[in-house]
């Protein structure tokens, strides 16, 4: 693992460090996979909680810092810093993704449009296509890493409880948390990425955003459609709280999951305590 990608995980845990759940001393005998797998939690999870140097290495007495099992599978399910590894692969780049423009990406590494043309030979702002992998200054700093807003504007911790895993009808199981709000608050886009329509007889009118953090959040119920299919901004209105779908009939609220890497939905509730205060 190199030291810029490891650097990516630990701050990827800068964001969900809140949800920090026990720790745990070394035993003779055990190994650091043994104990990521003690704790159903990645090993690289563990190895960056703990800012591990050699995972080969851990010593009986030393106490581990376990991360909430939840934080760990959305920390690792993507490293969020798009910086490439400086080791030898050369200078910095960044792939363009859809609907990003020069100046959007200029801004999120602390540079220019102008530093970005010169590196990169373009003579033309427009001439940034999905996929292109710009070069970027040495300089640049790595993005931000991003929290995720709460998606329901205002919502506070008290507006959800976890029942996640609750029996649903039909056999099925409750797969995210359900934020209440009054009718018509708005639902905003908790990271940038792309956004899609959701539409159905359980959902009604809802949302998929694919995340630029290489997680999918997913979105139901909402009375109303306030964006556009494609890429959105982290906060953008994307609909407004309503009761649509197998809702109707309930105090409004947003049904909320949370999907890293757009696989199975993970029990949200402790992530939404850290986004939703
Ligand atoms: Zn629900």
């Amino acid at each position: 693992m190199t030291s810029a990608r490891l650097l990516a995980i630990v701050l990827a845990f800068g964001i969900t460090g809140s949800a920090s759940a026990s720790t745990y001393t070394v035993k003779r005998g055990d190994t650091l996979s043994a104990v990521a797998a003690r704790f159903k939690i990645p090993l690289k999870a563990l190895v960056a909680a703990n800012k591990i140097a050699d995972p080969d290495r851990v010593r009986e007495g030393q106490k581990l810092d376990v991360p909430d099992r939840k934080a760990a599978m959305v920390a690792v399910a993507k490293p969020i810093v798009a910086v490439e590894p400086a080791g030898g692969a050369g200078p910095p780049s960044h792939e363009v993704k859809p609907g990003e423009t020069l100046s959007g990406i200029a801004r999120r590494y602390g540079t220019t449009v102008a530093e970005l043309q010169a590196i990169n030979g373009l003579s033309n702002a427009d001439a940034v296509r999905d996929g292109k992998k710009l070069k970027l200054p040495a300089s640049a700093a790595a993005p931000p890493v991003v929290t995720p807003l709460c998606p329901v504007k205002g919502a506070g911790k008290f507006d959800f409880s976890n029942s996640f895993g609750a029996p649903r009808h039909g056999g099925r199981r409750h797969a995210g948390n359900d934020i209440f709000a009054k009718r018509g608050t708005p639902v905003v886009a908790s990271v940038a990425g792309t956004l899609r329509v959701v539409r159905g007889s359980l959902t009604g009118l809802g949302y998929e955003i694919d995340g630029d953090d290489g997680v999918r959040y997913y979105g139901a119920h909402m009375d109303s459609l306030r964006a556009r299919e494609g890429r959105v901004n982290q906060g953008d209105v994307v609909g407004t709280v309503g009761t649509t779908g197998n809702a109707m009939g309930t105090p409004p609220h947003l049904h909320f999951e949370v999907k890293p890497g757009g696989g199975a939905s993970i029990d949200p509730y402790s992530l939404l305590r850290s986004w939703c205060r």
